[in-house]
């Protein structure tokens, strides 16, 4: 008989089938762990299709009518509190004090280090694989820890300190200076030597779910002489990703591109508004201000790079060669498939475009160590962008000003509307997942409501 005081990590693991036998099929890189093996179930029920089986494990903050703010996992549709679990001592032997998980952010938990939320969500791997019944028979713990999906609000998962948006997509910047600029030199002579980006703002970053409302601000027809002010009439979305610093950097140090990567928490979906009209007379000399600031839009979980590892993918290839300080090699595009729609308010669901993170021209270990290769230092909670996702084709460009082409080609809705930008009480829902011989790594959706202006 197991010692009931005997703590989940002393012994309490036993009962867990020795993985060993178990060795990825498809792959065998190195760097796969175990909590990818597509063979794992949980004994939590998770629906077909699912974004969120037991080998995506992501973190983010919840808060229902009975729980204040706190750390969360998820496997299917149940939700799991790390605060409980970690106060019932589920994780006694990694000495993490529960009130780390006691948060409105997961900051201080992320502060921890990565060799910390490996371990986490190793455990929440072992505790949920349904082969394992030492968490799954202790039924008097499951109405603390476990909570449905449908009772949780979903608060932003970082505190932001800093925001910064690349644009690192050739696609988009390639559309963009055919549309604004010279369609024979459509990129600028410095987009292919630098991962090219700005500080944005982190005060207006939400969570998904947040309405927006349109802004109001300066604009100028072409053919008027002088600007006026008003509503937007070009409200635009962003199809992005953005990936969370998971460590902190010391003024005048740099991140050097190979060990980028250990200073990623995880990725969300991004959906950076943006207001063309506005951006368009204001951007000249200093770049985006007013037209991008009003509201960024992210997903709640954080997916880990451990759990999207196995859908690691070669970048396009780099032509010129980069300078030395941003040479990466090997696999490091992630294929996420991204899916963009718009719901007009009481009507269904449009696809307007179908894109993948994979085609992105800058990888992320070289858009963090461009930012720091001054000695910039950065924050855990940190959020980067990378820019609106376009692919090559038009059903896959990531703003609606490439998919209508600056309003010369509207999108046709169901109800028989067109859309060129968003409407006022238009959705726009962003969902993204990666999926490889049967696993399904998800993001869940990131969702925005565009309200009238105030
Ligand atoms: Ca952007």
């Amino acid at each position: 008989m197991r010692n009931e005081r005997e703590g989940p990590g002393k012994g309490g693991f036993q009962t867990r089938p020795s993985t060993d036998n178990r060795q990825p099929t498809t792959d065998n890189r190195q760097q796969m762990n175990n909590t990818n093996n597509p063979s794992l179930s949980s004994w939590l029920p998770v629906p077909p299709g699912s974004d969120f089986p037991i080998q995506n494990i992501p973190f983010g903050i919840i808060l229902t009518k009975d729980l204040s703010p706190r750390a969360a996992s998820r496997i299917g549709d149940t939700v799991i509190d790390l605060y409980s679990l970690a106060a019932l001592g589920y994780f006694h032997d990694f000495h993490i004090e529960p009130d780390v998980f006691l948060s409105s952010s997961l900051n201080n938990f992320i502060s921890l280090g990565k060799p910390t939320w490996r371990a986490v969500r190793n455990r929440l791997s072992e505790l949920f694989e349904a082969r394992n019944s030492f968490l799954r028979d202790r039924v008097k713990d499951h109405s603390t820890i476990l909570v449905d999906i449908q009772d949780v609000e979903m608060l932003l998962p970082v505190k932001v300190g800093d925001y910064t948006d690349f644009y690192s997509s050739i696609e988009h910047a390639t559309n963009v200076g055919i549309m604004f600029r010279d369609p024979a030199n459509a990129l600028l002579p410095n987009w292919k030597h630098i991962p090219v980006g700005y500080h944005g703002r982190s005060s207006s970053i939400v969570v998904s779910g947040t309405p927006v409302h349109r802004p109001k601000g300066q604009t100028k027809a072409d053919d008027a002489e002088l600007p006026e002010f008003g509503p937007s009439k070009q409200v635009d979305f962003e199809l992005e990703m953005a990936f969370i610093a998971g460590k902190s950097t010391s003024l005048g140090e740099s991140v050097p591109v190979r060990d980028a990567e250990e200073y990623i928490f995880g990725l969300v979906l991004f959906n950076d508004l943006s207001a063309r009209d506005i951006q368009k007379w204001e951007y000249v000399p200093l770049g985006p201000f007013l037209g991008k600031n009003f509201g960024s839009v992210a997903s709640p979980w954080v997916v880990t790079l451990d759990a999207l590892e196995p859908f690691r993918v070669q970048g396009p290839k780099q032509e010129p060669a980069v300078l030395p300080y941003l040479q990466t090699s090997g696999e490091r595009n992630l294929n996420i498939q991204l899916d963009v729609l718009i719901r007009p308010e009481g009507g269904a669901e449009h696809l307007v475009s179908h894109s993948n993170f994979k085609f992105m021209y800058w990888n992320m270990a070289q858009q963090l160590a461009h930012q720091t290769v001054n000695g910039c230092n950065i924050n855990v909670g940190d959020m980067y962008a990378s820019g609106t996702i376009s692919g090559p084709t038009p059903d896959s460009f990531g703003s609606m000003m490439e998919i209508a082409w600056k309003g010369t080609k509207p999108v046709g809705m169901p109800d028989g509307s067109e859309r060129k930008f968003i409407h006022d009480n238009d959705t726009v829902i962003m969902r993204g997942y990666a999926e490889r011989e049967g696993l399904r790594i998800g993001f869940g959706e990131v969702t925005t409501r565009i309200l009238p202006a105030k």
